[in-house]
């Protein structure tokens, strides 16, 4: 019996991208291990959904996820779809057979057009999974959904008040009426009762709340728009909305 060691090695996962956009026959090198020992399994469950499986014969690096499966996929015929599951036991019995599939798969004429188009695809507006051509998300974002199979990327504008580490106080000054907004506000962002809270409005100046710049712009917008005098700590570069 062999040892069935697992072997945690997130590289794995970079293998998969290797089937789905490289035409390089299976198996490939293992990035964990270094032997050419990779192999690459998917499996339809729906059009366009299904699981991916990657492993090591060698190392035993594995991995499994729910994915988006490539237009130009099909399920081989020999695996017993009972039997597939997040270990790759099963699926190392038969890595030889499923390395020609794939290799089969990889050199249909559906995957090689596939590979052309992306190839030359410059803006990445074309599904790698259908091959449809993408529209953009919503404003806030840079990304793009593929009207059919739904697949899509997005990535977050950059925005420099989510990178900034500084510690933020926001000050409550005095002269503040204790209506009951302004006690309920007060409450929640220095996290005490509303006697507690009438009394820091009282007590002003005091110091309410900490944090980083993105909750200050979250906190003193509230307290803005509950006209409460506060002042920030130290001096703060953004809006408030
Ligand atoms: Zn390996
Ligand atoms: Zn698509």
């Amino acid at each position: 019996m062999n040892e069935q060691h697992v072997n945690e090695c997130d590289e794995i996962d970079r293998i998969v991208d290797q089937a789905l956009f490289s035409g390089t026959p299976f198996p490939i090198v293992c990035p964990c291990c270094g032997s050419t020992s990779c192999h690459v399994y998917m499996h339809k469950h729906k059009e366009y959904h299904g699981g991916i499986w990657a492993w090591c014969s060698e190392c035993k690096s594995s991995a499994h996820m729910s994915a988006w499966i490539p237009i130009w996929w099909k399920n081989a015929p020999f695996i017993d779809e009972k039997r597939l599951c997040g270990s790759t036991d099963y699926l190392d019995s038969k890595s030889g057979e499923i390395d020609e599939w794939v290799n089969k798969l990889l050199k249909s004429e559906e995957a090689i057009l596939m590979r052309k188009r992306l190839e030359e695809d410059k803006e990445n507006v074309i599904c790698v999974i259908c091959g449809t051509e993408m529209i953009p998300l919503e404003k806030s974002s840079w990304g793009m959904i593929c009207p059919n199979c739904n697949w899509g990327w997005v990535t977050t504008r950059f925005d420099p008040i989510d990178t900034d580490m500084t510690d933020y106080r926001i000050i409550l000054q005095p002269g503040n009426a204790a209506r009951i907004e302004s006690i309920r506000i007060v409450s929640h962002l220095a996290n005490v009762n509303y006697i507690q809270a009438k009394k820091l409005i009282e007590a002003a100046p005091v110091k309410l709340f900490e944090g980083k710049a993105r909750d200050i712009v979250i906190a003193a917008a509230e307290m803005k728009a509950q006209n409460i005098n506060h002042m920030i700590q130290p001096d703060f570069p953004y809006d408030i909305d």
